[in-house]
């Protein structure tokens, strides 16, 4: 698969689609220009790569729609080698947008098909995470932590503790929260103890599961 100039044409529109939807970060907006989306994708898709919509990935998990990937990396408040730990990698493009922000990603995905061909993938396309680990999401990464950041693609029913406690003091957890549909939940670390929380409206994401494997 390629990258050409008809490529790069919609996702301009796409990023400017984005602005129109409220997206305001610069940086989120200069990353969804600089990813070939189509690339994560099945070929059978390649056409709609640049619709601001989910589709199908494989192991029954989708890959999240631009404009949640735009809205949950700008609320994360990336800055340029900020440490962020990714969970549900799925086909990497999250990762991707939050390695083109500048960030230094750590990534973890339950579904080892997943795992395998995003890890192929990313490095073919040039786009460097600091770790991608096969395992379960709800542990987080704690020989990595603390983290700037972390950010939930999968639908959770609850706040895992440990990604709470791999959180540095002033870092953001985006998470969305809930079964069916979920509010997406901003929090941030005060102190040890202490996380402000803030909700913005829902969104719809396939579940976080416990580990199966
Ligand atoms: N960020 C991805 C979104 C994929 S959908 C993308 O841009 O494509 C959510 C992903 O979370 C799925 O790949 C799913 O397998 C994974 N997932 C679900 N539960 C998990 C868990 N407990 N730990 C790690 N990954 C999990």
């Amino acid at each position: 698969m390629k990258d050409t100039s008809k490529h790069q044409g919609l996702r301009n529109q796409l990023a400017k689609l984005l602005a129109e939807k409220g997206i305001t970060d610069k940086k989120v907006l200069e990353a969804i220009k600089v990813i070939p989306r189509h690339l994560f994708l099945n070929s059978s898709f390649e056409d709609f790569a640049y619709q601001d919509k989910a589709f199908p990935i494989g192991a029954g998990q989708t890959i999240s729609q631009p404009y949640t990937v735009a809205f949950q990396s700008q609320l994360l408040e990336v800055k340029k080698d900020h440490k962020i730990l990714e969970i549900g990698t799925g086909s990497g493009y999250q990762t991707a947008v939050l390695v083109a922000m500048g960030a230094k990603v750590y990534s973890v995905e339950r579904q080892n098909e997943l795992f395998k061909t995003t890890s192929a993938l990313l490095p073919k396309l040039g786009i460097r995470a600091k770790y991608l680990s096969f395992g379960d999401g709800y542990k987080g990464l704690p020989d990595y932590a603390p983290f700037d950041s972390i950010i939930v693609t999968a639908g959770a029913p609850i706040i895992p503790k440990a990604l709470m406690a791999q959180l540095k003091i002033g870092g953001r957890l985006v998470i969305p929260l809930g079964e069916d549909v979920q509010i997406m939940t901003l929090l941030i670390r005060k102190n040890a103890t202490q996380f402000e929380k803030h909700e913005f409206g829902d969104f719809k994401f396939v579940p976080l599961l416990e580990n199966k494997n």
